[in-house]
């Protein structure tokens, strides 16, 4: 039987993260991986034709930019392996069903006049809003990169200062309450908490103002993405993880956690073959399939009831790419083209309701959120031509029961084609070439089993399942029930996307195997 002192379950991002310090820390790691290739959620291929890269998952890679794994370098991503990242001109921008526009620009005093068009209370209220949420960022982002504190702590902690306190109303509000407390254009209200959306729960769901802080960064530095799509982040923590002797194994699936005495021992795969851990066992999958699958008899029952409780993400990924012969040209004008994120929308109402119909399985793909990387970065595909990305937000259960996304998927990709083409001026079904790539919330599961259902935050981001309670409450160790077994990534503090949460949990990790985090990472 083959042995290493830690097993990685899952290679997405996060897996390869947490075995790229465990391998500079000198420890013998193996990361299992159920699919033939590393990445899970961020990965691009070429999809639609040779030469055309597609981002197949996880785009902006804001949240790890910010991290000290990217902004020191600490695995040498960029230094030695190759990452390079680009950043677009702006963030987002959103075109209204009437035509008009509203571009968040990097530049605060050209966005202030693109919010005057709409209200000029509200251009003059946005610089005030930024400095607002720039105090709160000073709060949020001190536990960002770190295990969380206890809850209790936490909240005893932010209760002792005036900025604080407002950090504590603030994620106890949802997206539109401070947008509807601080402005009156629906434009703009509807531009900010779009991409507050991206926890993939309803803007008016308590907890979502926490991502309004993104209106600091995009007037700092744009978030960025990585040259030659997100798959060049995971073949570079790759060859990091390879030079520091981490074995990596795919078409490795975990279907048990071998126990012994409450003390998580090792992993057994689908194919037969048992691998031991001397250390520890770490997962970076579902902790849901950890709990209610591979521990089975193990699991205590208290751990299998909030495991069966945690709740999911309130709507999934609906997505597609085409390959196109021009650059598409915008009606709406093409100053939108500065952004990465090209968001369309209804105005208010139905914007609103649209997020409350996803509850009830009614979807119809006229919101898309459309990306062309290839604005920015000319590996994507041949010059003058484009590669766009067309994702909606949908139900898991299309109409009531998840497997009508088999019967529905063209039929929501010709719609969704239609919607986004009429988008433009110069494009025509005579400018695709190859194929159009479309993966529903089905699809996406088979793609990635942590994907439950299409969840792509493994379990959802409700403020009840955040930083020292996630996924369960007492996690702030990221210890799970038993002696030796972690959960990290999107499952555990800071939470999903892309956002290398497993830096923060494989401190405490290390701490407990007497690492000094700090000196293995000082340069
Ligand atoms: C369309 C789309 C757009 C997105 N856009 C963004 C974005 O712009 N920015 C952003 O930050 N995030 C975005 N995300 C989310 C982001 O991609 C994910 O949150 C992120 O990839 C999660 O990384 P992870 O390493 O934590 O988990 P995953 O990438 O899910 O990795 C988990 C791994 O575990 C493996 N696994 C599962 N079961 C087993 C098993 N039994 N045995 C062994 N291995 C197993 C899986 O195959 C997978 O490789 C997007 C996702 C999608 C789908």
């Amino acid at each position: 039987m083959a042995k290493h002192d830690f097993i990685v379950i899952g290679g997405g991002h996060n897996g390869l993260i947490a075995a790229g310090y465990l391998g500079k820390a000198g420890f013998d790691v193996c990361v299992v991986e159920a699919n033939d290739e590393f990445g899970g959620g961020t990965r691009s291929g070429e999809v639609c034709a040779p030469g055309y890269i597609s981002d197949l998952g996880g785009m902006i890679h804001g949240m790890i930019s910010r991290t000290p794994l990217i902004m020191n370098d600490e695995l040498d991503l960029q230094g030695k392996y190759g990452l390079k990242y680009i950043r677009p001109d702006a963030l987002c921008c959103t075109i209204f069903d009437d035509g008009t526009n509203l571009v968040l620009n990097h530049s605060i005093d050209q966005t202030v006049k693109n919010i005057a068009k709409f209200s000029q209370k509200d251009a003059e209220m946005y610089p005030r809003f930024i400095e607002y949420m720039g105090n709160m960022i000073k709060v949020a982002g001190i536990g960002a990169n770190t295990p969380p504190p206890k809850w209790g702590v936490m909240q005893s902690a932010l209760d002792s200062s005036p900025e604080g306190r407002d950090f504590l109303v603030t994620i106890n509000s949802s997206a539109q309450d401070i947008v509807e407390q601080w402005f009156e254009s629906p434009q703009l209200r509807i531009t900010l908490t779009r991409w507050c959306t991206e926890m993939m729960i309803n803007p008016t769901a308590v907890g979502t103002a926490t991502l309004l802080y993104f209106v600091l960064y995009i007037h700092q530095l744009v978030p960025p993405f990585p040259e030659g799509g997100s798959l060049r982040m995971v073949e570079a923590l790759k060859a990091c993880c390879s030079d520091y002797g981490v074995t990596l194994k795919t078409n490795a699936s975990v279907v048990k956690v071998k126990v012994d005495a409450g003390t998580a021992k090792g992993v057994v795969l689908e194919s037969g073959e048992e691998i031991a851990a001397s250390k520890a066992v770490i997962c970076t999958a579902n902790v849901k399939d950890l709990v209610l699958k591979w521990l089975g008899d193990e699991a205590p029952a208290n751990l299998v009831r909030q495991a069966r409780n945690l709740k999911s993400a309130e709507f999934v990924p609906f997505n597609m790419s085409v390959a196109l012969k021009k650059v598409p040209d915008f009606k709406t004008g093409n100053e939108v083209k500065a952004a990465y994120c090209i968001e369309c929308a209804p105005l208010e109402e139905e914007y609103l309701r649209t997020f409350n119909e996803y509850r009830f399985g009614k979807f119809e793909p006229n919101m898309p959120l459309i990306t062309m990387p290839c604005l920015w970065d000319s590996t994507r595909c041949p010059e003058g031509h484009s590669v766009v990305n067309i994702y909606n937000y949908a139900p898991a259960n299309l109409y009531g029961d998840y497997n009508n996304w088999n019967i529905y998927k063209e039929e929501m990709a010709d719609k969704a084609w239609a919607f986004t083409k009429d988008l433009f001026t110069n494009i025509t079904d005579d400018d695709l070439i190859g194929d159009r790539w479309v993966f529903t919330p089905v699809d996406y599961e088979k793609w990635n089993p942590a994907f439950h259902k299409g969840d792509i935050t493994h379990i959802g981001l409700q403020p009840s399942q955040m930083y020292g309670f996630r996924p369960f409450p007492n996690s702030h160790n990221y210890k799970v029930a038993l002696d030796n077994l972690y959960v990290l990534g999107s499952c555990s503090h800071p939470g999903g996307g892309i956002a290398g949460a497993a830096r923060a949990g494989v401190q405490a990790v290390l701490d407990d195997f007497d690492v000094n985090f700090n000196k293995l990472v000082k340069k």
